[in-house]
């Protein structure tokens, strides 16, 4: 469920018509919806505020720091994979001790920084790494609060390109190395083993694997307590998947999610960390772009955007499908068009076959679910500009990252003096 919707003259996100929005910013552009990210983040603390629980909010699928900001004040935490996201989480208000650190081969510099911050957990993926980080905090004269990443070897059934919790998977330390990493972990100096984690991937469409992950994670908590170890988090990352297609088989509900998971964990008498990115930023966002012209190759007609794959990858990268919808109420027989950008590949294509009413030049088209992995993965290939952000607030809006200059963009290059 989201915020946007097609009314008697056009698109709103809100209260505020697309058109006003591509009017002032101009396209392409990202708008995300302040309501419909409260509202996923609410749907979903709900359903742990009986427990003690923290919704680590996973800073790669949106990362701007008004969103961040949004989410940081009524809860959230941060789960996030680098340094970068470390320096947004706390700009945006989000405490330290409310932030995971995640990634299978995270820098002496990164490490660093989050032990300065204190954050609540590193999430550690090898023995490697704990030697690593055991030198990092020891050297800084900290102790770091380690969860273990297992692999639980569940097939969550998504995508390969999406997939992390099957045992050939670069992620995580295998199942059943996990006890003895754990003592070693208690052994090293400048560590300070609390926890578990697991996440087995994205785009997951039923409860099954989630649930089995659970339970095998949560017997390993059980036999650690056996062995007089301390295990006082469980991290059960993120990964639950939503609809992007009208047509597509629906995901679960967040509150059936949610409850499986409750369920597997209410004896464990554990704090609870959840990584959503998707879950919670997905809806929450459209990408919106403007028909240019029009071209009939061949028999195949193509509305060609000024939006391109550096704006949003993910048709080209994983074949994702994106909804389509026209700001034109739609009027008269459509006609099938594919959608393409200016970019110089053949994989600038956001959809084949899309039925549209409307392709004079200037229309607008928007793109649902983008809101999630969208704007965090574009780049400014063609030296197209970085694509700017608008966050809806009922009837106001506010740019929240704007479009850089040329000038901007060409900052940071240098031509070499002598040659
Ligand atoms: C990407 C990622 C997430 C978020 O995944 P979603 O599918 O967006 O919920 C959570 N935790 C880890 C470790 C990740 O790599």
């Amino acid at each position: 469920m989201d915020h946007f919707s097609s009314r008697h003259d056009g698109l709103y996100a809100e209260d505020v018509p697309l058109r006003r929005i591509a009017d002032a910013v101009g396209t392409p552009l990202y708008i995300y919806s302040a309501a419909t990210l409260r509202r996923h983040y609410d749907i979903l603390a709900d359903e742990f505020k009986n427990r003690d629980a923290l919704i680590a909010f996973a800073v790669k699928a949106l990362s701007n720091i008004a969103v961040l900001a949004l989410l940081g004040r009524r809860g959230a935490g941060a789960d996030i994979v680098s340094g970068g996201e470390l320096y947004r989480a706390l700009k945006a208000g989000i405490p330290a001790e409310r932030v995971v650190f995640s990634g299978v081969a995270k820098s002496r510099g990164e490490m660093e920084a989050a032990l300065n911050a204190g954050i609540l957990q590193f999430n550690v993926e090898s023995e490697a790494e704990l030697a690593h980080l055991s030198a990092v905090a020891s050297a800084l004269g900290k102790t770091a609060p380690v969860a273990l990443r297992v692999n639980p070897d569940v097939d969550a059934g998504t995508d390969t390109r999406i997939s992390t919790g099957r045992k050939d998977d670069k992620f995580g330390v295998p199942f059943a190395d996990a006890g003895r990493l754990y003592r070693l972990a208690a052994a090293l100096p400048g560590l300070r083993p609390q926890g578990l984690t697991v996440h087995i991937g994205s785009q997951i469409t039923s409860v099954a694997p989630f649930e089995r992950a659970a339970a095998r994670v949560g017997g390993l908590v059980t036999s650690l307590r056996a062995e007089g170890h301390e295990v006082t988090h469980l991290d059960l990352g993120g990964g639950l998947g939503i609809p992007y297609e009208r047509a597509a088989a629906a995901p679960p509900l967040p509150v059936d999610y949610a409850a499986t998971l409750n369920r597997a964990t209410a004896d464990l008498n554990v704090r609870l960390i959840l990584e959503p990115g998707r879950l919670i930023a997905g809806n929450a966002g459209l990408f919106v772009t403007r028909i240019v012209l029009t071209k009939n190759q061949e028999g195949t007609h193509y509305a060609l955007v000024d939006g391109a794959m550096n704006d949003l990858i993910r048709p080209a990268l994983y074949g994702a499908r994106h909804e389509v919808m026209e700001d034109t109420p739609p009027t008269g027989v459509p006609v099938h068009h594919h959608i393409a950008g200016p970019v110089c590949e053949s994989t600038d294509l956001f959809a084949k076959d899309v039925p549209l009413h409307e392709v004079s030049a200037g229309a607008l088209l928007a793109f649902r679910t983008a809101g999630a992995y969208g704007a965090v993965q574009a780049s400014q290939y063609n030296t197209r500009p970085l694509v700017p952000e608008v966050l809806v607030d009922g009837d106001r809006f506010t740019v929240i990252r704007r479009r850089p200059t040329y000038e901007e963009m060409l900052s940071l290059e240098v031509i070499p003096d002598d040659f």
